[in-house]
């Protein structure tokens, strides 16, 4: 409970019949004014708790917004005048003396549910009044009750919390870094942590064994509703542990965040490796939230005579039946014609539908190249009954997955915020992912430090691509909460690793020797994990945009409409840190 301060004895919103008779001293904003006759006004007084009615003299000269102090009494409202809907709506403040504490212009929006509608870039350029709002202060606190539920949760485990520097040197994470010219030494550039995972490593090596740190992120990548330039995460490492280990610390600071906002515990955090994921939900963050899950069709199609499936080394299709597609059998053309084009622009050569009529006769293009036994299997192995539409894709195994996957998203996905809350870790990511165009080498499947399986590190040279990581991810309803690993500890194994990454053993003493040397005196077996806060807020806020959930972000196309950064800077800034520009690219 807030204190009552020098200037005011009570919070609006606290208000409640309990006080009947009492004198109250309130601060605030005044939200709305009614001329009530000729005589009186009502002032609606706001602050984060909420409004209270306040009688006045209707000579009281107080308009929207501007910030008043009343001194008055508490009163009981006249039968029929009570709100239900508010806290306060029982009672009213009279005999009233309004003190002015400052005058306001009139908002460029109003400041209620309204300013829901208003466009982005005004809410954000005047967003110290949209945060006047109940739905951002609302946001804002709980933001504020997940961080401290987390930090609750990680110092019960003894995690430690660490700081860990801004200024830093590029590493080899993955994503784009945004750079700091150093005036001392000019045409060298800090990078700003894409994320503190070479500190917490080292922090390992210094014997620290539990770190945690809510930690602010940059990474210079397009933005989307998911993401922004600056980042917020809990970010964790632990020593001398296993998968399991680091599974169960994470998943007790997220349960303990959900229950901090929803009041109960989320059920269970489920399991599922990265393979499973992708055969049955076609995407590495799968929402688990609804069926629709792909089903492998590779082998009732063994011995087709049917050219385009006899030549593809995987077949998956999709059942999608009434219920969730109500459209589904009597899908027409042009629907068909819609879900076609969306499989090609993920990356499939064609489509194939059929419609399921009475007694399994399959409406399709391509049912007359199929066999009787081909098409009594599918539909058993489908399970598809009369009214269901299947989509089939035959084509290489990722391109199958990928293509379903985001059909089945399109199709059934509701939005991210919905409950049921589906919590997921998604486990034994690859070590690598595809081949890097330009350079020929793998890709990392997280970053660079995450384990090997023990069971895969006698293929690391000859098959690379089928090595698993100790590496996982954390799903909710089908966002991306976060990631991590167990990490490499020896020297030898890291170097093996930076080889397939194109990255020789003198590069990497070049570039990373101040991570490797450490790794020479005696580090630990170690792990961890990080998640973004602001994406686990805004599902638990019911928001679909973590913009929502963020006291001051960025527009999506990068900018902050309030202070107008990023802004030019002056010759004389740019020649003491050595720098000339070129001139801005033509827009094309
Ligand atoms: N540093 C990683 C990330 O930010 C997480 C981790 O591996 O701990 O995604």
């Amino acid at each position: 409970m807030s204190e009552p301060t020098s200037l005011r004895s009570h919070l609006c919103g606290r208000v409640t019949a309990d006080l009947v008779g009492s004198k109250v001293v309130l601060c605030g904003w005044i939200a709305r004014r009614r001329e009530h006759g000729e005589h009186l006004a009502f002032l609606d007084l706001r602050d984060h708790t909420g409004v209270v009615q306040c009688v006045v003299d209707a000579s009281v000269d107080a308009r929207s917004e501007w910030v008043v102090r009343i001194e008055g009494t508490v009163q009981a409202r006249p039968a029929g005048t009570v709100n239900e809907n508010i806290r306060t709506g029982s009672v009213e403040i009279v005999d009233c003396v309004v003190t002015t504490l400052n005058k306001a212009e009139a908002p460029p929006f109003p400041v209620d549910s309204r300013a829901d509608d208003v466009d982005e870039n005004v809410r954000l350029k005047y967003r110290y009044i949209d945060i006047r709002r109940e739905r951002m202060q609302r946001n804002l606190r709980i933001r504020a009750k997940v961080n401290s539920a987390i930090r609750r949760a990680m110092e019960q485990q003894e995690f430690v919390e660490v700081e860990t520097p801004f200024l830093m040197p590029s590493t080899p994470e993955g994503a784009r870094e945004f750079l700091v010219p150093s005036r001392k030494e000019p045409g060298s550039f800090y990078a700003l942590p894409q994320s503190p995972q070479l500190w917490k490593q080292l922090l390992m090596v210094a014997g620290v064994d539990r770190y945690y740190q809510i930690a602010r992120c940059l990474r210079d990548e397009d933005l989307r509703a998911d993401r922004q330039y600056e980042f917020m995460q809990l970010d964790a490492e632990m020593s001398f542990v296993g998968v399991d280990d680091v599974l169960g610390a994470i998943s007790r600071a997220v349960v303990a965040a959900a229950e901090s906002v929803i009041g109960s515990a989320p059920p269970e955090i489920e399991r599922i490796t990265w393979r499973d994921a992708m055969n049955r939900f076609g995407v590495d963050k799968p929402d688990m939230r609804f069926g629709l899950e792909l089903i492998e069709l590779t082998s009732v199609f063994a011995a087709t005579e049917f050219k385009a499936f006899a030549q593809a080394p995987s077949i998956k299709g999709i059942r999608v039946d009434a219920a969730t597609y109500p459209e589904a059998a009597a899908a027409g053309r042009n629907k068909l014609d819609q879900l076609t084009d969306r499989a090609k622009q993920v990356g499939a050569k064609g489509l194939v539908w059929m419609r399921v009529g009475e007694g399994g006769a399959l409406d399709s293009p391509v049912a007359k190249f199929l066999g009787d036994a081909e098409k009594q299997n599918l539909l058993t192995r489908t399970g598809a009954v009369t009214g269901d539409l299947l989509l089939l894709v035959a084509d290489e195994w990722s391109t199958t997955c990928e293509v379903l996957g985001q059909l089945r998203n399109d199709i059934g996905r509701p939005p991210v915020h919905e409950g049921p809350y589906r919590y997921v870790w998604v486990v034994d990511f690859p070590l690598f992912v595809g081949i890097n165009a330009q350079t020929g080498r793998a890709q990392p499947g997280h970053h660079p430090f995450c384990q090997p399986h023990p069971d895969d590190i006698d293929r690391l040279e000859t098959d690379p691509m089928s090595v698993r990581a100790l590496a996982y991810d954390l799903v909710l309803n089908g966002w991306e909460l976060g990631s991590g690993s167990i990490r490499i500890h020896d020297p030898e194994m890291q170097r093996r690793v930076f080889r397939h990454l194109g990255i020789t053993d003198e590069e990497a003493d070049r570039r990373f020797g101040f991570f490797l040397q450490p790794f020479r005196f005696g580090a630990p077996p170690h792990g961890g994990f990080a998640f973004g806060i602001d994406r686990l807020v805004a599902i638990l806020a019911g928001e679909e945009n973590i913009r929502e959930v963020i006291a001051f972000p960025k527009t999506q196309s990068g900018l902050d409409p309030m202070t107008n950064a990023p802004t030019q800077v002056g010759d004389a800034q740019l020649a003491e840190l050595g720098i000339r520009t070129l001139p801005k690219p033509a827009k094309s």
